[in-house]
């Protein structure tokens, strides 16, 4: 198998397909190494399965993690050619990307109130090939959460990704509009800083990910929004620590952590 104990997954937990990431996380270590270089068709679906003693469908899954996180992309007719090096899958700009930090505490605002409820919604009768696609994202995800360079928009196509398992399309592009905001150089400047210095923190976002996945796929909507409501918070404490937000707004974020805090969790940590 060649596959070591080093590559399982980090600590995201609800990941239904463990087999996908460890394949994946050993590709990504091949691409990382220089072994599989940017530029090069990596070996088929067929040879991967092979080597990694593992079925095509898991192989896939490992392919579909990669491209989410910006390593690999599909080419029609001729295979999966490889990327980057690194998880950094170019700057793309987004229309509507939040400008300013009071746009960004709008956006949270916004988020908190918005997010949870759909995908409460989503929970009752979700749509299931946005939910293979929105695993395959929390696992491509999940594997860059050991990568101290901040994946660019990374974070906001997932979150696009699970709102797909909404069937509502007004909800759907609601929620969508607003995601596509959490993006561009203003709103990544307030979650770098995070990022780059605290693995456990993107050890914990992963995780979040996974469990907001998981409560869809049990068709908990409770659960789906209180997950996503804890993660949304965590955010709205990286933007209050960030070093340049005004005291202003920073009074804001607070008091938007009051109204949307409920009663403490004893199984959070
Ligand atoms: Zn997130």
């Amino acid at each position: 198998m060649g596959m070591g104990t080093d590559s399982r997954p980090t600590g995201a937990a609800g990941l239904a397909r463990p087999v996908g990431i460890r394949v994946a996380a050993e590709i990504r270590a091949r691409i990382e190494d220089g072994r599989w270089p940017v530029g090069v068709l990596l070996p088929t679906e067929a040879e991967l399965a092979r080597e990694f003693g593992v079925s095509r469908p898991s192989v896939r899954e490992a392919l579909s993690a990669l491209h989410f996180a910006g390593y690999v992309e599909p080419r029609r007719r001729r295979g999966t050619v490889v990327l980057s090096a690194s998880p950094v899958p170019g700057g793309a700009r987004h229309v509507g990307a939040a400008s300013s930090l009071a746009e960004v505490a709008d956006l949270l605002e916004a988020r908190l109130t918005l997010e949870p409820a759909v995908l409460w919604l989503a929970a009752a009768d979700p749509e299931p090939a946005a939910l293979d696609a929105a695993q395959e994202a929390v696992a491509g995800m999940a594997l860059v959460t050991d990568t101290e360079s901040i994946p660019a928009d990374t974070d906001h196509r997932l979150h696009a990704l699970i709102a797909d398992v909404c069937r509502n399309p007004m909800l759907r592009d609601e929620l969508k509009t607003l995601l596509a905001r959490a993006s561009g150089p203003v709103w990544r400047r307030t979650q770098a800083a995070a990022w780059q210095e605290r693995a456990a923190l993107r050890r914990r976002w992963a995780t979040d990910h996974g469990q907001i996945v998981t409560a869809l796929e049990r068709g908990d909507g409770a659960a789906a929004a209180e997950f996503s409501r804890r993660h949304l918070l965590s955010a709205v404490e990286n933007a209050v620590g960030y070093n340049e937000m005004p005291a202003s707004l920073r009074i804001r974020l607070r008091r938007m952590q009051q109204t949307f805090r409920v009663e403490p969790d004893p199984s959070a940590c």
